[in-house]
């Protein structure tokens, strides 16, 4: 069933890119509004003039799922390249492997354990007194006991989230957080790699139809909504309704970039476990393109901290407070008509990029659906609360 309606799409990133070209497929004349003056939302990647560096603007991004459609569908557009995300950490002057792994226990105890082993030495150290683990630092000395928790988890969190794991929920940290062998590969998932020439490369390729017009630079305000038969909003939740209510929580992140002539730290990300160095990590943007060969670099020491109004909100807060806010801006977009708010800032969840483009292959499916039933098209694919 084809449409002919006009549909206007807020956001360039991968949610709208990704609704937009399935509703031009479908016959309709989408426009999609970005504030930025680049597509690709927060998966921006631009090469670098001075060194040729692939670098990931908004922070590294790696593509892992184990969703075969979505795979398949973004390697439609990109050749994807292996890639394996090997994460290091620096804690009290040595440097040890993440996640935690048989290697990493061994070194930090001084052992030559096989997996039986460290199990049975770990299970030792866990706090059994805490039955009902209710907070982050509860759940994670129930699971690896303090050493561990302290020199892995306590400060990087603390400088993550800015407050003391204390008073973070058990749920950040729901499964046991330690591997007994030597697995120290980041992600699980059957699918993974990196785009061959960046997401910005991947995101055009999507744009590319032309039932699709893109106005990079140009605020979407609702009092535009009435041009179109339908509004697909991937920008702030609270924004929308101009913060009516109070701000959502995020954190937000600041790059402190710099260059290096050579190889700076010998891999990708480097993590800093200690609650004195004020960063959480370096990344070095060369090795996440592990098949290209340059001889200059590109770093980023990261520091997190609250969103303010004028910063880029990264990741949503989600504690209780936030929870009863986001209730009230549900209850608020659902009252709208002719508007669906997707992605990470519509609906104001974190949002890896397969779910996002999995979640917006199912809002064009459902959107086709709806108008071809004369049914109401929902404001959410997925409640956010
Ligand atoms: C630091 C960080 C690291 C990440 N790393 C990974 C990773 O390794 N792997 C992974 O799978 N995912 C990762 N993600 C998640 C990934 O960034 C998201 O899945 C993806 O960006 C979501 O796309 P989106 O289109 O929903 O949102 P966005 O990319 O944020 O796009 C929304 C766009 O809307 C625009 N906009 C907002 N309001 C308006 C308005 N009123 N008018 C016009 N335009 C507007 C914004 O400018 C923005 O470009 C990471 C996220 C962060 C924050």
């Amino acid at each position: 069933m084809g449409g002919n309606g006009k549909i206007a799409v807020v956001g360039a990133g991968l949610s709208g890119a990704v609704i937009g070209r399935e509703l031009a497929l479908a016959g309709y004349s989408v426009e999609i509004f970005d504030v930025r003056d680049h597509i690709a939302g927060n998966c921006y990647s631009e090469r670098d003039a001075d060194t040729g560096v692939m670098v990931h603007i908004y922070g590294p991004h790696i593509f892992h799922t184990d969703d075969e459609e979505v795979w398949n569908y973004v390697n439609r557009f990109q050749t994807f390249m292996p890639y394996k995300n090997r994460v290091k950490t620096t804690v009290d002057e040595q440097v040890f492997s993440l996640p935690v792994n048989l290697h990493t226990i061994n070194q930090f105890f001084g052992k030559t354990f096989r997996p039986d082993e460290a199990r049975a030495f770990i299970e030792e150290k866990a706090d059994k007194t805490i039955a009902d683990p209710q907070t982050f630092e509860e759940q994670a000395l129930r699971f690896v006991g303090r050493e561990l928790y302290e020199a892995f988890f306590k400060g990087y969190t603390e400088k993550q989230w800015g407050c003391s794991p204390t008073q973070l929920p058990a749920s950040i940290l729901k499964r046991l957080p330690v591997r007994f062998n030597y697995d120290d590969n980041y992600f699980f998932h059957r699918f993974q790699g990196m785009p061959e020439n960046g997401y910005t490369d991947m995101v055009a390729g999507i744009l590319d139809h032309p039932g699709i017009t893109v106005h990079l630079g140009t605020r979407f305000d609702k009092s535009q909504n009435d041009a179109y038969d339908h509004v697909f909003y991937s920008g702030p939740l609270d924004g929308y309704f101009n913060y009516e209510f109070g701000r959502l929580g995020y954190r937000t992140l600041d790059f402190e970039r710099f260059t290096y002539e050579g190889d700076y730290q010998g891999c990708a990300v480097m993590n800093y476990g200690d609650p004195d160095v004020p960063y959480t990590r370096i990344t070095e943007h060369k090795h996440f393109s592990p098949w290209e060969s340059v001889a200059g670099s590109v770093c980023y020491r990261e520091f997190s901290r609250l969103c303010g109004e004028d910063d880029v909100p990264f990741y949503p807060i989600r504690l209780v407070e936030e929870k009863q806010l986001l209730a009230s801006y549900v209850e608020r977009a659902e009252a709208e008509t002719s508007v669906t708010f997707v992605g990470r800032l519509g609906t104001y969840r974190y949002l890896d990029m397969d779910v996002t483009i999995r979640e917006a292959l199912d809002t064009a499916a459902l959107y086709r659906k709806k108008t071809a039933d004369n049914a109401p098209v929902p404001a959410f694919l997925h409640s956010p609360l």
